[in-house]
């Protein structure tokens, strides 16, 4: 069991554990549905940015895609690069709500697909992006919510700034307010009329789910389809999102390739997806040890609002290995973490002996969402990176120490 292996493997705590045969055994999944369907699949970054490995993911999936600069500038480096000299080539696409002026003359260094979040940036800067020759998306919103009761994640609650509607996408895709824009147009007949920013259009882009099944998927899709079906025939590609939970046990891959595959023959479209979560589910662990019992509240070396900060955010209770729901075995415990924030409490968990200070536990599925969103609050060392080969061996990727939170104040 890997889980014995971290426990008494020696490795300093507390440390993030990404076991690289679980990252494979995900992209292998995601891998056939892309030879199945002939979609492409990319890493959403934002998710899981552990570039070590950037290199064997780059090997499954077609690249990956960016929420800004740095993302977009790690996967040219880390992915693209390393991956040059045996022939592949690596998509990177971007899509960001706003992008910077000083920022896009580097963006369309290293991407390949920009996807806008208004037509008023496709009018900014669109046309530097079609004379560099790259692919051009407009995120649209379905008004499809397909989660309940969790706005932070819904881009289709209501007041979303995150895409455009059916509304005005169609009051604003011919209408160029820009003068410079207009004074470029004079002999151009298509300039000033309506259609002419929506000529400006590879593709469309949607994401609007969050750890679901593909029966959500089908059900976006329809509204997609019954609000901007009009103008998928004139497109090349649309773009599926993120949320889509590929890699869990269940869930339903026959229905998403029915979804592909729908679009495809339907529009002639090529499909993109681009998950986060489902690449790294379930790949990674943090390792912690318990510095104190008091009783029923146990003390650890690691922290929700330092290490796994979606604990709190979204919340939810992470898995802990050997552990049960409290009562479930003889011993329950409310583990927390060592900062000074009341509510910095992982969870209540049941285990079949006493806990004791020095003994290890071993959280689950964190890889995603961990390390890209961890932070030094009350001066809080980083855990450690490491990776399990797939000989079982633990290589140290990074070591963090007193510079890494004194030089980011
Ligand atoms: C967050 C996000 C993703 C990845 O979502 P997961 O839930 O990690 O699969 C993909 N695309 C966009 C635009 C996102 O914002």
């Amino acid at each position: 069991m890997a889980s014995h292996g971290m426990r008494g493997s020696g490795l300093a705590t507390p440390c993030y554990v990404v076991d690289s045969g679980l990252i494979e055994a995900n992209l292998k999944v995601l891998r056939g549905v892309m030879e199945r369907t002939g979609a492409e699949i990319l890493l959403a970054q934002k998710a899981f940015s552990m570039y070590t490995l950037y290199p064997f993911i780059g090997q499954y999936l077609s690249g990956a895609t960016a929420s800004g600069l740095y993302e977009a500038r790690l996967c040219a480096e880390e992915m693209r690069e390393p991956l040059k000299a045996s022939g592949r080539k690596i998509e990177s696409h971007i899509f960001s709500p706003g992008y910077r002026e000083e920022d896009f003359q580097q963006i369309l260094e290293y991407c390949d697909h920009i996807v806008f979040n208004s037509w008023r940036q496709v009018e900014k800067f669109g046309a530097r992006a079609r004379a560099a020759g790259k692919s051009i998306g407009l995120r649209i919103n379905p008004e499809c919510s397909t989660q309940e009761g969790r706005a932070i994640y819904d881009p289709c609650a209501p007041g979303s700034r995150l895409g455009v509607t059916i509304e005005r996408f169609v009051q604003g895709m011919g209408s160029s307010t820009d003068p410079a824009e207009g004074a470029d147009c004079e002999g151009d007949r298509k300039c000033g009329n309506r259609g002419n920013l929506l000529q400006m259009l590879d593709g469309l882009h949607f994401h609007t789910l969050c750890e679901q099944d593909s029966d959500a998927l089908e059900k976006t899709l329809d509204a997609v389809e019954s609000r901007f079906g009009a103008y998928l025939p004139a497109m090349k590609w649309i773009n599926f999102g993120g949320g889509h939970h590929i890699t869990r046990a269940g869930y339903d891959i026959p229905r998403l390739e029915r979804c592909i595959r729908r679009m495809q023959e339907k529009y002639g479209l090529k499909v993109y997806l681009e998950p986060g979560e489902a690449v790294a589910l379930n790949a990674g662990f943090l390792v912690s040890s318990v510095l104190e019992v008091q009783g029923n509240t146990v003390i650890l070396d690691t922290s929700a609002a330092c290490h796994m900060p979606d604990v709190l955010e979204m919340p939810y209770r992470p898995p802990l290995q050997g552990s049960g729901q409290p009562g479930e075995k003889p011993f329950t415990y409310r583990l927390g973490g060592p900062t000074c924030l009341a509510g910095d409490m992982i969870g209540e968990y049941s285990f079949d002996e006493p806990l004791k200070e020095g003994d290890r536990l071993v959280f689950e599925d964190m890889a995603i969402y961990s390390m890209v969103k961890n932070n030094t609050f009350n001066g809080m060392p980083l855990p450690d990176i490491v990776l399990r080969e797939t000989d079982g061996r633990y290589r140290i990727v990074r070591r963090f120490g007193y510079e890494d939170f004194k030089m980011r104040l």
